[in-house]
């Protein structure tokens, strides 16, 4: 297929690195152009804007930070939705808000483009591993033309419903995570502060009933308090404000993802917002008199 893809940071470069190994024509553009290099050498297309990746794409991926920055590459000055051909679909895979999607959709559907949200799941070793799980919102028969293509991406790639119910999956997947990494930070801190062999702990609790992919993969890293990237602070505290104000919409409490966007805060506040989002354990632990 031709695959236009824009935003190749730690999720989309290994994205966009796996579409080209699986023989697809993927045309890059990101904007800070120097990152399309690595990509370029192993036989990736350039190209200058959004809506020139977008040209002749039967399919445009989009992977950037934000609801804004998503508008901004699709609907801004030279962005994708100019290039787009009619019976294009447009991939939108980063993380943003159900209604933002919505609207998208809405307005590329008048110039008959199919807009899919597909956000993932899995972290950056799962973009590398081609091991994501994508939850997908919009047309299904827009899903099946790409599914091809999100299998090359993802283990488990699941049609959640219309326009916008894949980013509701994603938040319900973003409150889960908030609290799965709250309670390993915690768990772990018990057993640090009362001088057990924590690693021997962290390894036998890892097969027991709380075992998780946080704890089995962030687990060392709370332990060492080092959190290298992985998923930043503030792209999950992102996440979480999505979560909280669709949640606020439906008359839900969330107690432990509000809880958690508050540590999320501090941290941002403090410097730590480019770490991963594992560094929740940096709270817990300071709390539990355990660093300085
Ligand atoms: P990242 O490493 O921070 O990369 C962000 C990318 O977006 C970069 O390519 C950046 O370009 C581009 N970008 C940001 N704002 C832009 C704008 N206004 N115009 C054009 N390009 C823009 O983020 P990431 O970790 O890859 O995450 C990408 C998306 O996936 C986010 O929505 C995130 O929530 C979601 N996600 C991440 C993970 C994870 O584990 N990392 C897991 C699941 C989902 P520059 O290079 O020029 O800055």
């Amino acid at each position: 297929m031709r695959i236009g893809f824009i935003g190749l940071g730690t999720m989309g470069e290994p994205m966009a690195a796996r579409l080209l190994d699986a023989g697809h024509a993927v045309t890059v553009h990101n904007r800070t152009r120097a990152r399309e290099e690595p990509l370029a050498a192993r036989g990736a297309g350039r190209a200058a804007t959004p809506r020139e990746a977008a040209r002749a794409a039967e399919v445009l991926c989009t992977m950037v930070s934000d609801t804004p920055d998503v508008e901004a590459v699709l609907f801004g000055e030279d962005g994708a939705a100019a290039g787009l051909e009619p019976g294009a679909v447009v991939l939108e895979m980063s993380t943003i808000g159900p209604e933002a999607v919505r609207s998208m959709h809405a307005r590329l559907a008048e110039q008959h483009v199919s807009l899919l949200d597909a956000p993932v799941s899995g972290g950056s070793e799962g973009a590398q591993q081609g091991t994501l799980s994508i939850m997908v919102g919009g047309e299904e028969a827009a899903l099946e033309r790409v599914r091809p293509l999100l299998e090359v991406l993802g283990k488990t790639v699941t049609y959640v419903g219309p326009s916008g119910a894949g980013q509701v999956a994603k938040a319900m997947n973003q409150v889960i995570v908030a609290g799965t990494y709250a309670a390993v930070a915690e768990g772990l801190a018990l057993g640090l502060a009362a001088g057990i062999d924590v690693e021997a702990a962290h390894r036998a609790v890892s097969g027991g009933a709380a075992g998780s992919w946080g704890l089995t993969n962030r687990g060392p890293n709370m332990l060492r308090n080092t959190y290298p990237l992985g998923f930043r602070v503030r792209l999950h505290r992102k996440d979480l404000g999505i979560a909280l104000d669709t949640a606020a919409a439906l008359g839900v409490p969330l107690p432990v993802a509000a809880y958690v966007a508050q540590l999320e805060t501090g941290l941002i506040k403090r410097g730590f917002g480019d770490e991963d989002v594992s560094a929740i354990a940096r709270v817990v632990r300071e709390q539990a008199g355990l660093e300085s």
